[in-house]
């Protein structure tokens, strides 16, 4: 008799739990949290994209070597593509690498 009480209070908290709170709003505010909009290498006073140069292209490169996607990275098309041209130009030279060995 006791338990059959006892089980009734379990099914009555489940209601109470915050997970659902959690769901939608999060969501939306992880699309919304990444950079503006705005290429940094449109404006006038950016440093050209030079691929002797592996501290000004990492930013670009994921710790794995992958270059970092134009979605992330927030660089516009004309410039994603020198940019992608200037770490395969470093790479060949072994400024930056291809892969890491994890
Ligand atoms: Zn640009």
């Amino acid at each position: 008799m006791r338990e059959q009480t006892r089980d009734m209070d379990r099914g009555g908290d489940r209601g109470d739990r915050g997970m659902d709170r959690m769901g939608d709003k999060d969501n939306v505010g992880f699309r919304t949290r990444g950079r503006r909009r705005g290429c940094s290498f449109c404006s006038d006073d950016a440093e050209p994209i030079d691929y002797k140069d592996p501290q000004g292209l990492r930013y670009f490169v994921t710790e794995r070597g992958k270059i970092v996607p134009r979605r992330i990275s927030g660089v516009c098309a004309k410039h994603q593509r020198s940019v992608q041209l200037a770490i395969k130009r470093a790479r060949t030279i072994a400024l930056l690498p291809f892969t890491t060995n994890d």
